[in-house]
């Protein structure tokens, strides 16, 4: 099965972080579409070749070079494609091998296994990307394709919990006592190491086991922060997040006439989020607004919009063909800007000359006051395209 197709378990590994702090946002989470980013999909992809390249290396007789480059090129032919994947990639490789090869016996490597987790988490299931068994270890290797926040795996629960579900998988073949865990990031050079004793991953699973039932039933108390937060679906209408940030933003009135540094510098950490959640809140009432809903007080509006060459190049041999100007005069070290061009020619000649070729796209919809002067737009275009061209 292709990592896109996957299905994802209500409690599944990589949001553990969340419903292990927030039990609720699980059931709460699940009324908002699961919808996929571009990032998301550019990392399957990644995912997908890196999967290749490590079968491709410890099953050379199941995977030889010509499955391997049959899937390779498969993969070369999606629009996500970036040939830094293979470069990325290869250092998750290297690192793998080179964790097999320090060993004194070959060892035993799961790529991309299904682990079941229900001695801990109801209906609980995850896919680690290689677990490697040797000895007395148990070693969970994770692929992180993003770039944007830096993950470590020093008491990682998504790592913790496949941990969990590998042991549970091999700990009759095996005398698991140790357990490894790496997350290999290489797109910001980073690879994060933290291991444990089986009896503190165990002492992990009951907690995981308390969170998982209050989380499967929608119980436990809303925990917002902003790690927590970040990537929940309910973020902008969740109203313990809502009551939270609100709560510290006024927080402000409260403050004596001058701060400390001590203060500032922790005010401004306690107010991180409350920016964030402010930008989530402005686009949930955004695509609100578009879809033609009322939020009182607020409307959506055309944002800026700017002119563009349609034919750059025909617009100046036009304008040369013509005499309107010569050749040296369009060019500078870069091509001059249409306003630059104007400005050089005289509005009239410009709009004569070329005025065929300029287009001017609709602004992208922007969320201002209602005092504001420009006049209100719904559904134009879609939240879904507006936030798919912010993409
Ligand atoms: S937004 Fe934050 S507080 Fe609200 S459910 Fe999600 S994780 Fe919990």
């Amino acid at each position: 099965m292709g990592h896109a197709e996957r299905s994802h378990a209500l409690l599944g590994p990589s949001g553990a972080h969340r419903w292990m702090e927030c039990p609720p946002s699980a059931r709460l989470e699940e009324q908002f579409p699961d919808s996929t980013s571009e990032a998301a999909r550019e990392g399957t992809l990644a995912h997908e070749l890196a999967e290749i390249k490590v079968r491709h290396y410890f099953y050379t007789p199941d995977f030889g070079k010509r499955k391997y480059t049959t899937r390779l090129n498969k993969l070369k032919k999606e629009d996500l494609w970036q040939d830094e994947m293979e470069r990325h990639t290869d250092e998750y490789l290297d690192y793998i091998k080179g964790t097999a090869l320090n060993l004194k016996s070959a060892p035993y490597v799961a790529i991309e296994q299904k682990l079941d987790l229900t001695a801990w988490i109801p209906e609980g299931f995850g896919t680690a990307d290689c677990v490697m068994v040797y000895g007395d270890t148990i070693h969970v290797f994770d692929f992180k394709y993003g770039k944007g926040v830096q993950v470590d795996a020093e008491q990682n629960p998504q790592m913790m919990i496949y941990a969990l579900g590998a042991y549970a998988a091999y700990k009759i073949l095996y005398p698991v006592k140790k357990i490894c865990m790496t997350i290999i990031q290489p797109r910001i050079d980073h690879i994060s190491e933290w291991s444990c004793t089986l009896d503190e991953l165990l002492a992990f699973g009951e907690v995981v086991k308390e969170k998982a039932a209050l989380a499967i039933e929608g119980k436990g108390d809303y925990h917002p922060g902003e790690k927590a937060c970040r990537f929940c679906r309910a973020k902008a209408q969740c109203r313990a997040r809502s009551d939270f940030n609100v709560k510290k933003a006024f927080g402000i009135g409260e403050l004596p006439p001058l701060i400390s540094t001590e203060e500032a510098g922790k005010r401004l950490i306690e107010l991180r989020d409350v920016v964030k959640y402010q930008k989530d809140l402005q686009e949930w009432c955004l695509s609100e607004c578009l879809a033609g809903k009322e939020v009182p007080g607020w409307k959506a509006v055309e944002g800026r919009s700017v002119r563009d060459w349609t034919d750059m190049d025909a617009a100046f041999d036009k304008l040369i063909s013509t005499g309107v100007t010569l050749e040296e005069m369009l060019y500078e070290k870069k091509p001059l800007t249409l306003a630059q061009v104007e400005k050089m020619i005289g509005k009239k000649d410009f709009q004569e000359a070329v005025g065929e070729f300029i287009e001017k796209k609709a602004g992208k919809p922007t969320l201002v006051e209602e005092s504001d002067k420009r006049e209100a737009i719904t559904n134009k275009v879609t939240a879904a395209q507006v936030f798919k061209e912010e993409n």
